[in-house]
């Protein structure tokens, strides 16, 4: 693997940067020193920011906000004009949708194009990276069996998603596709791809954004005490994706997508871990019947539609995280500590 190397004198561009996976990555450059600007919806949301700028306080970098929506052509190329590097981590990451094209796949895909079309209109950029997901590379766990070696590579995409079904899923497909189209209708900037499994770990954020702590919260709050759904995944902590995110900004010679994944797990993984963080809890201590929760799933949770739980529950699950072990150098943290501070965080929080 190639070192890194980087220049502080240009600013850097993070949009979506009150997130939870951007909040690690905004840390990691202003650590290095980087000029941060910020792009966010409510620049004037003090409680939003307030850890960013303690974390800009506290470190050699700095920080600007820009006010930016995906939703708004045009929106980012304030915040993108001087950069050199453009992270783009923002796209709605959201159960709560009433409608999948207005709700997801149009921020997602729109917002993508409107970034890279500040990033073509910035000359100062030479870098775009793109936090896409393991969610582009396939939609549903039966996908899975059906790539080479029944383990995903960078090398598959994700065919099976649709507004209809897993439309998160298909509005990150979307994108990544949108981008690189993009990319490669050009040839000043160079597009580099983070695709992460299931991101955990603690938050910098004291309320925190992401759907990743209300599916954690699940698996703590006693609604899986008689079971888990059989429902394998990968899972990473949000420190290695930050990481990721850093090295794929700065290694020279890095370049196409990488999956972003420490293990191959479960939903009964994830909770026998967290018991061993945690100590006893109503945590599940088995998985369900995958009948069981064809029968019942829907009426519980409208997410869970028969077809989702026929391709998804009781499939195998393996992603191949070679690339982003040699191409960036990525040495993956034990996931279990995070969940146990993500814990920390809903308890103090009155969740679980
Ligand atoms: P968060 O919800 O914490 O972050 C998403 C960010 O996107 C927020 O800052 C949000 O801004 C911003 N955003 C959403 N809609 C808009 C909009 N219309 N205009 C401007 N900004 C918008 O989730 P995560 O940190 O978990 O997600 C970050 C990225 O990682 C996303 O691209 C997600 O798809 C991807 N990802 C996440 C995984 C996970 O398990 N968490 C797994 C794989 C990929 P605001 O604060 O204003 O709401």
């Amino acid at each position: 693997m190639a070192e890194m190397t980087y220049d502080t004198a240009k600013p850097v561009l993070v949009t979506g940067a009150t997130g939870f996976v951007a909040g690690w990555l905004v840390k990691q450059l202003l650590e290095l020193g980087y000029t941060v600007h910020a792009a966010v919806r409510s620049p004037d949301d003090e409680a939003k920011r307030s850890h960013l700028d303690a974390l800009a306080g506290q470190t050699p970098g700095a920080i600007r906000y820009f006010k930016a929506d995906l939703n708004e052509p045009g929106s980012f190329d304030a915040a993108a004009e001087g950069c050199s590097v453009i992270f783009h981590t923002a796209s709605p990451f959201t159960s709560k949708i009433s409608d999948p094209q207005t709700d997801l796949v149009d921020p997602a895909v729109n917002g993508t194009r409107t970034v890279l079309e500040a990033a073509n209109k910035a000359q100062s950029v030479e870098r775009v990276v793109l936090t896409s997901s393991c969610a582009a590379i396939y939609g549903d766990n039966q996908d899975v069996a059906d790539a080479p070696g029944a383990c995903l590579t960078e090398a598959v995409w994700n065919t099976t998603s649709s507004l209809d079904h897993q439309a998160y899923s298909y509005s990150k497909t979307q994108a990544e596709r949108a981008a690189w189209d993009m990319a490669k209708a050009q040839d000043r900037w160079r597009l580099v791809v983070v695709n992460p499994s299931f991101i955990l770990g603690p938050s910098l954020n004291e309320k925190p954004t992401s759907e990743s702590f209300a599916i954690v919260r699940q698996l703590a709050d006693g609604s899986m005490k008689t079971g888990a759904p059989p429902y394998e995944i990968g899972a990473v902590d949000v420190r290695d994706v930050a990481d990721a995110h850093v090295r794929a900004a700065f290694i020279p010679e890095a370049e196409g997508r990488h999956i972003t994944s420490a293990v191959n797990t479960s939903l009964l993984g994830l909770a026998e871990r967290l018991r061993d963080q945690v100590g006893e809890g109503p945590f599940p201590t088995r998985e369900l019947p995958k009948f069981m929760v064809w029968l019942v799933g829907p009426m519980m949770n409208k997410m869970l539609t028969r077809k989702m739980i026929s391709r998804n529950m009781g499939h195998a699950f393996c992603a191949d995280n070679t690339k982003s072990k040699r191409a960036l150098g990525m040495e993956y943290r034990d996931i279990a500590p995070g969940l146990g501070e993500m814990h920390a965080q809903l308890k103090a929080a009155g969740k679980v």
